[in-house]
């Protein structure tokens, strides 16, 4: 049996006060918190077996080279990925973004196009823009509805053999909203594209497949998931990872070099070129662990529980107004006071103790599509409880009563 009260026991620094009242964390899709064991862990790696990796031939460089290829294969059958090689370790999902769309530079000609949604992350549009201008490709945009849902025949019917790359979120951040990824890859694929999933929102909720998917590449953050900041992975097809040139040159990513001609290493060093985040790496693993020791099960009927007590209270407030009602979405309320700016609404949440994210959720695209500057941003987790969606509709209703 899940038990919240006994998983809250496993993060400290969710027993602190701020502003004098108990810390309500709200703000779990920006950054998740730590559990004990993966500080633990941090703390372990730097007192017992800290060296550089895949060099030395000593005792503490071979330990942690193997915890930190152990952590790779680790991650490689949570996301049931068919190679340890195709899980390369980035500095997190952006990183994963960057590394793919410069790649693609290699790959795109004049008058070719890449798709993303309306329901993106600024990470998951402004490097795809970037390379439109370095190839002279074009960015087409899936639309949205007024629920934030994608609109799927528009995507279809702009496929066509000129789209090269399919860039979606699997869960949108800002809304909640969980996309059919699984058609559209399907989809993009008919037409000869590859696909692209930005999975930063899902892999703190589930369990991604990404064989099962068929996904070409799917890239997350550590931090989001109970690991450290600063990590990440991308998982890349074989056959795109050793198609793709590599991102950044330096140390580990060669098999020789002269000043005549390099020649790269092969998979993953190719794209992991210097000394990585090996502690982050190796903690990833922990944190993984971690959640599945919860388990992905009791983690979404759980938080299906939240989202649904939390809407139901939220929308007792008259005035309030949620963004992203579609029925497939995580446990994120992203909504707006009619009249305030969501601005004026988190300062006195957070005068309360409670943390909550306003404003524009590196989304502009989707508050432009509302036509609002902003929204305020409550991300409900797996220890979060209901007596701390209590505290931030007393707070939110507090805030109307001050604001209006
Ligand atoms: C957080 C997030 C990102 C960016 O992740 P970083 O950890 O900042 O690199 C990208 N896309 C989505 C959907 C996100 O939620």
């Amino acid at each position: 049996m899940f038990d919240v009260w006994k998983v809250r026991a496993d993060f400290p620094i969710l027993t602190q006060k701020v502003n004098g009242k108990p810390l309500v964390y709200f703000d779990n899709a920006a950054t998740s918190q730590k559990p004990q064991i993966v500080l633990d862990a941090i703390s372990q790696y730097y007192s017992e077996i800290n060296a550089n990796i895949h060099r030395g031939v000593h005792k503490l460089s071979q330990l942690a080279t193997d915890a930190y290829e152990q952590s790779r294969e680790k991650i490689r059958n949570h996301i049931n990925a068919e190679h340890a090689y195709e899980v390369l370790f980035t500095s997190g999902t952006t990183h994963g973004v960057n590394l793919v769309a410069n790649g693609f530079a290699s790959i795109l000609k004049p008058g070719d196009e890449i798709m993303v949604s309306a329901l993106e992350h600024h990470s998951n549009i402004v490097p795809w823009q970037m390379l439109c201008e370095r190839t002279g490709a074009i960015l087409k945009v899936i639309p949205m509805n007024l629920d934030g849902e994608l609109i799927i025949d528009g995507f279809v019917k702009l496929l066509s053999e000129k789209t090269k790359i399919v860039a979606v979120n699997h869960i949108s951040n800002a809304l909640g909203t969980v996309n059919p990824i699984k058609f559209i890859i399907e989809k993009a694929h008919e037409a000869g594209a590859a696909v692209f999933i930005d999975g930063a929102q899902a892999v703190p909720h589930l369990k991604p497949d990404v064989q099962d998917l068929d996904c070409d590449f799917y890239a997350f953050s550590g931090h989001k998931i109970c690991g450290p900041t600063g990590t990440g992975i991308l998982y890349g097809k074989e056959e795109w990872l050793e198609k793709l040139p590599p991102y950044q040159g330096g140390g580990e990513m060669i098999k020789e070099v002269t000043f005549e001609k390099t020649t790269y290493a092969g998979l993953p060093h190719k794209f992991e070129a210097g000394t990585p985040h090996i502690e982050g790496g190796i903690v990833l693993g922990t944190a993984i662990n971690y959640l599945n020791s919860v388990g992905f099960e009791n983690i979404q009927k759980y938080e299906h529980e939240l989202l649904e007590y939390g809407t139901n209270k939220l929308l007792e407030i008259d005035g309030l107004k949620i963004f992203g009602t579609s029925k497939d979405k995580t446990s994120v309320i992203s909504f707006n006071l009619e009249g305030i700016h969501p601005y004026d609404v988190g300062a006195i949440t957070d005068k309360m103790g409670i943390a909550v994210r306003t404003g524009h959720h590196c989304a502009q695209p989707i508050m432009n599509f509302f036509g609002i500057p902003g929204t305020v941003r409550a991300s409900f987790t797996f220890y979060n409880t209901k007596e701390e969606i209590d505290a931030l509709a007393a707070a939110v209703k507090k805030a109307q009563l001050m604001l209006a």
